[in-house]
Order: structure tokens, then sequence, then C-alpha cells
């Protein structure tokens, strides 16, 4: 195979992220305790309350902290100085975690790396992300990394426009058919869709269809991309 151009997401495709939201999550609907809502609505509206966030302040834990805190305040209010330290503090569980990887990803990316160009290209907040990246050691599998505030298509048309990549041979590898799949199969590129079982909910989409002269691979697995490439 000639040497292709691939970017690789990193949040639940390289190693676990969307489980520490869950579980922090989890503390802070049993610590709101409502009588009427079930966990279930607790959880929609918080979803709900998220898209607000994210559309204010971006991608990231700064976001999270901002739903919980606008959560609490929307169904148990008034959120006292007390209760939003004790709100933050469920998001700030999630800070510097260690990074738990994905089944083979060391191994595969070094795979990988020795026949083609890999370019890790990532969503959220800049000192976040870097930090996630530099915790997981795998820096030196890629010869670029990115950190973009959102996946759409305009985004991968600037990196691929940065980099001087070409359409036929790049493809985008991720979890989430909202920001890797669908957006990069919008602006031209292959893409190469693996599932996670724990995605976000707020990145679940209905899978496009790779237009012509474009493909769409999906494998169960990272490592499985060492039989495609
Ligand atoms: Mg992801």
């Amino acid at each position: 195979m000639v040497a292709q151009t691939l970017l690789i997401d990193a949040d639940d495709t390289l190693w676990e992220n969307n489980v520490y939201f869950k579980r922090a999550i989890a503390k802070f609907i049993s610590f709101l305790n409502h009588h009427e809502f079930s966990p279930e609505q607790v959880r929609e509206v918080l979803n709900d309350v998220e898209r607000e966030c994210i559309a204010k302040h971006g991608y990231g834990l700064n976001s999270f902290s901002h739903a919980l805190v606008d959560t609490f305040e929307c169904l148990s209010p008034p959120v006292t100085p007390e209760l939003h330290a004790q709100i933050l503090g469920f998001a700030s569980l999630i800070e510097n975690h260690p990074i738990e990887m994905l089944p083979e990803v060391p191994e595969t990316l070094d795979y990988l790396r020795a026949r083609h160009k890999l370019i890790l290209v990532t969503k959220g907040a800049q000192a976040e992300q870097r930090g996630k990246i530099e915790r997981s050691g795998l820096k030196c599998y890629f010869a670029a990394t990115e950190i973009v505030p959102e996946k759409n298509p305009a985004t991968y048309h600037s990196l691929m426009e940065k980099h001087d990549f070409a359409f036929h041979s790049t493809w985008m590898v991720g979890n989430s058919p909202k920001s890797d799949i669908n957006p990069a199969l919008a602006a031209g590129l292959h893409a190469v869709f693996i599932p996670h079982g724990d995605t976000w909910i707020l990145e679940h989409e209905e899978l496009a269809a790779a237009p012509e002269s474009q493909e769409l691979l999906i494998v169960g697995k990272f490592a499985e991309l060492r039989e495609h490439f």
C-alpha cells in the first residue's frame, strides 16, 4: 500500500475518556438526589445544559463544570457557595486522571508509523488536551498533533491545506460519527470508524455513507488498523 496520511482522534479512540465523565455524572446525580426527576431525567437536563455550555465555553472541563452548576441551579436552586464548591469537586475528579490506553494502541501506532504519516487530531481545550497527550506518552508516534476547538468540514479542510495533504490518500480515524467520520467524509477524506461502546451521547449521530470515490471502513478495534494499512 502506498503511504497514506492517517489523522487519528484521541479521546475514546486511543484512550478512555467518556467513562470518567460518566462516573463524575453518576456521583453528581446521586448528590443532587432529586425527588421528582429520575436519574435519567436529570441526565437529559444535563445533556441540554451541556449543549448550551459548549456553545458558550467550548469543549472541555470548564464547560462541564458550568453545566453541572447550571443543572443543579435549574433543578434544585439555590446553589450556595458551599454547594458550588462541592459541585465543582465532581468535575475536578476528572482532571489529571491517569491515561488508560485502549488495547494494543502503542504497538499498533508503532506498526502504522513505519508505513504511514500519523497526525493526532483532537478536539477540546488546548491545555487539557495537551496534558493528556503528554501523559499518554504517545506523542512520539505522530508527525504532528492538532488540537482544534471543533471538528467540522471546515476544520478538516484547513488541516488539509495547512499540511498540504492529498485527499485521495488521507483518512480520518475515530470513534465519533459526529466529529470524526461525517465531517471528514463531507470534507472529501476517507474515514475509519472505530465504535467505542461508551461514546459521549453528544457525539452520537447516524453514520453518513461514503460519497463515491471515498472509502469508509468500520473496524472493531484500533489494532485492526494493521489489517488495512
Ligand atoms: Mg473521540
